[in-house]
């Protein structure tokens, strides 16, 4: 939260953020930013957030690409992101898949 944005264009539901309070470079560290023991000590750090399951919401509800955000890596955002797509599909039914570029059951 605190690398991307100014204290002028916060929202509200970051304050109370940990990550304000320290490095942002533990949050979105330049080389090997997706590997876990990168990206550890930072998920130490959400892991104490009170904001987290918000931060973690609008995280993936903004598709934010970079950083350690809500306590979940690039990695497991992009995992998240693929499943939850993958999900609608299946409940979307084979219609969907066939648009989407899947086959039809
Ligand atoms: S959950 Fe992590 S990234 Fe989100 S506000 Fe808290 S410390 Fe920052």
């Amino acid at each position: 939260v605190s690398a991307r944005l100014t204290s002028m264009d916060l929202p509200k539901w970051t304050v109370g953020a940990l990550c304000a309070q320290v490095d942002p470079e533990l949050f979105f560290p330049e080389r090997g930013g997706t590997a876990p023991e990168i990206v550890r000590d930072a998920l130490r750090v959400c892991a104490a957030c009170e904001i987290r399951a918000r931060c973690a919401e609008e995280a993936l509800a903004n598709h934010e690409r970079f950083g350690v955000w809500g306590g979940m890596s690039e990695r497991t955002r992009r995992r998240k992101l693929r499943e939850t797509a993958a999900a609608s599909v299946v409940a979307a039914g084979p219609t969907a898949a066939v648009v989407l570029g899947g086959e039809a059951a």
